[in-house]
């Protein structure tokens, strides 16, 4: 195995990782050690080419220092990817890539992402310790999607006392797309705070079980984001907050879990220009990463330290939404200038 380092201006560490025997092919970013160990997950994806894959790893590592800073956690931003599909990936792929990971000594943590699940990691903790969101043993934080959910969920509420004066979801419509691991445990918080739900996935079994178990209208794919309502809460896929999409929505504010939201940061200006009252995705969703934590930093409380962090982050979006209404500028900006000043002083984070 042939570990090789990139360079990378704004990254700390970049290993490229390479097999030939193998078959393996892919990329480590820390993004920044500054606040903690870097960690974010390892996902495994047909990427067209090294440098798409590299790209990514770039960018979701970068993302991962934001959303572990604004979480509050003594951790650092860094990502892992592999090149290929998932669905014939093998275990000597998986233990040469947790061995790379070993060389790094602690410095970078991985965990669950697109195209990786429970049994991978298993394999990869035979190899290195680094390794959390495992199904079992000591510390095991197992599926944090159900923790993400609650995060989303009292964003909900908070955006709805910012945007619509009161925080109470009773009678409020949400429109939600993406009824997956978030999506689906969202629902059901949101349902029973008596919120109306329009919903939208391109599975027809989902959302034929959420307009049975939720009594959600449901509509095509490409409707969901047109749909009239009081709150979108995108929990599918990114950039769905774009040029195409954004002059379209007929919502009052944005709150969900999906990463990477807005395609540009251009976009987050133009939501702000529209009115419509825009959660830092980065925020909303930081309760997975929280519930993943307790396991890097092997918390014995996990529920407790859930809460607490949870209640941090709220009070978090609480002050970006209203530094930013102060300001007259969207919450996406004041997200990122907190982001920076707490890694300027991480003594604050
Ligand atoms: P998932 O794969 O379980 O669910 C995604 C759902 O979206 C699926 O049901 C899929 O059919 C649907 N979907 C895909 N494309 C769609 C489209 N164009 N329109 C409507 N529906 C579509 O994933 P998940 O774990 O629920 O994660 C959802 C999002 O939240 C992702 O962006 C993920 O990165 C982010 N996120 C997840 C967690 C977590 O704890 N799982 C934490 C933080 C962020």
């Amino acid at each position: 195995m042939q570990i090789t380092t990139v360079p990378s201006p704004a990254h700390e560490t970049v290993l490229r990782v390479h097999d030939a025997d193998i078959g393996l092919t892919g990329f480590i970013a820390l993004h920044s050690t500054a606040l903690g160990p870097a960690a974010g997950g390892l996902r495994m994806r047909a990427y067209d080419s090294e440098a798409e894959a590299l790209t990514d790893v770039l960018r979701l590592s970068r993302g991962m220092t934001f959303k572990n800073a604004a979480a509050g956690l003594p951790l650092g931003g860094g990502k892992a990817v592999i090149m290929g599909d998932a669905r014939q990936k093998t275990e000597a792929q998986l233990r040469a890539f947790a061995n790379a990971i070993d060389t790094l000594g602690g410095r970078y943590w991985t965990a669950e992402d697109m195209g990786m699940a429970p049994a991978d990691l298993a394999v990869m903790a035979e190899v290195t310790p680094y390794v959390a969101g495992l199904a079992s043993g000591a510390f095991a934080s197992g599926d944090p999607s159900p923790v993400t959910a609650r995060g989303i969920f009292q964003s909900i509420r908070t955006t709805a006392r910012h945007a619509l004066g009161s925080p109470v979801l009773e009678g409020r419509h949400v429109a939600v797309q993406g009824l997956g691991s978030v999506g689906w445990h969202l629902c059901k918080l949101l349902r029973a705070a008596g919120a109306d739900l329009t919903v939208a996935d391109i599975d027809p079994d989902r959302t034929k079980w959420a307009a049975q178990s939720f009594g959600a209208s449901v509509v095509a794919p490409d409707a969901i984001l047109g749909v009239e309502a009081d709150i979108l809460a995108p929990c599918a896929i990114g950039g769905v907050l774009n040029a195409d999409t954004i002059p379209g929505l007929k919502v009052r504010a944005v709150a969900g879990g999906a990463n990477n939201q807005l395609a540009t940061e251009a976009d987050g200006a133009a939501l702000h220009a529209r009115g419509i009252l825009y959660a830092p995705d980065y925020v909303v969703n930081a309760g997975g990463i929280i519930n993943v934590a307790t396991e890097i930093l092997r918390i014995s409380d996990r529920p407790a330290f859930v809460s607490e962090k949870l209640a941090a982050l709220d009070a978090t979006l609480d002050a970006i939404f209203t530094r930013a209404a102060a300001r007259g500028v969207g919450p996406d900006r004041v997200a990122d200038e907190t982001v920076a000043a707490k890694m300027q002083a991480p003594e604050a984070a």
